[in-house]
């Protein structure tokens, strides 16, 4: 599955938004409830209505939702490259993730320490990616000389390696995070095996008070700004706010969201724009028994899609028959769908589509 890593100052409110986040009714009622992993690893449900639209047109006795993961990466402080706080093992922890959401603080609140005893979202984020890119130089510096030999041997891995770290060094040295390099597709493979910390893609959680969930506020404005500079995502959410709402049942959190003028949980934006910033997708099976979700990234083709269920499935792939959502939905079903000329049979290099309604066939 995915992973994303929550980061940021101490008592920014990462805790409050992880606990929110993996003790949400949606999570709960989920059939994959939240389960503690470790104490700061959690899975939630990702919300999709499209999947219980389905699951009513087919009656389908089970919903399973596609899952994330989250993990609580507290501990990262200045002078974490340098080992100060609790320093590396944060930085392997961040080794591991898809993605980084960078939670910020953007609210006042005397009672509330900040770490630098004052209150600018703009300075923390640039605080914690100082030491993700001290990080990333530090680690770049000694590969470089690790590959010298196979470099010089003409290794045509580590000369696309060297090249590569190299363009990431100068990024770096001009104080901006690797995601900043423009990495051409022949690259891509061996750009993401470098793992860098500052080449993930980075969402920008604003913490804002419960009177500005719904509007954001001058601070996560200047958040908005930076991000867009970036090439980051953004989105404003009250861990306060969410961390009561986890206390609820599903209807009465939809009463309490439309008294605050929300539409949704900021938990379901969170966790949608950890889909777009990540490249995520969704294709669904559908049947009697279960409608179930699964998460591709996009342009994945059928049998690697399929690959997701099963390595199986990839192995024997034969075809993939497929109806488009919104066919599955307004024809009133698979059956219908079907008589309507609505579905069609996919090959290998089918690339799926986000909701396409996909039933494999395969060689076992
Ligand atoms: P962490 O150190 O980043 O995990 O931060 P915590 O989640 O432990 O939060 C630190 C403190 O800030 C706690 O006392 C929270 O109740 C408080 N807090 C978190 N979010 C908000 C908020 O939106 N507004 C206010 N006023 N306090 C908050």
């Amino acid at each position: 599955g995915f992973k994303v890593g929550i980061v940021g100052l101490p008592n920014v409110g990462k805790s409050t938004l992880f606990n929110a986040l993996t003790k949400t009714a949606a999570a709960q009622a989920a059939n994959f409830p939240f389960c503690t992993i470790e104490p700061n690893v959690g899975e939630v449900a990702v919300p999709d209505a499209r999947l219980d639209t389905l699951a009513g047109i087919a009656g389908s006795k089970q919903i399973i939702p596609a899952r994330m993961t989250f993990v609580d990466i507290a501990g990262l402080v200045k002078g974490a490259s340098k080992g100060e706080g609790l320093g590396n093992q944060f930085l392997a922890n961040i080794r591991e993730v898809d993605a980084i959401a960078h939670v910020l603080r953007c609210f006042e609140d005397d009672d509330v320490t900040h770490v630098e005893g004052r209150v600018d979202p703009v300075e923390d984020a640039d605080t914690i990616e100082t030491e993700l890119m001290l990080a990333d130089l530090e680690s770049i510096e000694k590969r470089l000389q690790n590959i010298v030999r196979k470099v010089r041997g003409g290794d045509k891995e580590a000369v696309q390696q060297e090249r590569l770290m190299k363009e990431a060094k100068a990024m770096l040295e001009e104080g901006k995070p690797a995601r900043m390099v423009e990495v051409s597709e022949d690259d891509a493979k061996a750009w993401k095996g470098l793992q860098l910390l500052t080449s993930k893609p980075v969402l920008y959680v604003c913490n804002v008070d419960e009177g500005e969930a719904a509007t954001g506020n001058a601070l996560s404005d200047k958040v908005a700004q930076m991000a867009a500079e970036q090439g980051a995502g953004q989105v404003v959410i009250s861990a306060k706010i969410e961390e009561e709402i986890s206390q609820l049942d599903a209807d009465e959190a939809q009463m309490f969201l439309e008294e605050l003028g929300l539409h949704e949980a900021g938990l379901d934006r969170l966790i949608r724009a950890g889909y777009d910033l990540l490249g995520l997708e969704t294709y669904f099976t559908v049947g009697p028994k279960e409608a179930r979700a699964w998460t591709i990234r996009r342009g994945t083709r059928a049998p690697q899609a399929a690959g997701v269920i099963h390595g199986d499935f990839e192995r024997g792939f034969i075809r993939a028959e497929t109806i488009a959502y919104d066919d599955f939905v307004s024809l009133g079903g698979e059956q219908a769908a079907k008589d309507a000329g609505k579905m069609r049979v996919e090959g290998k290099g089918y690339e799926v589509k986000d909701g396409d309604v996909l039933h494999f066939l395969f060689n076992a």
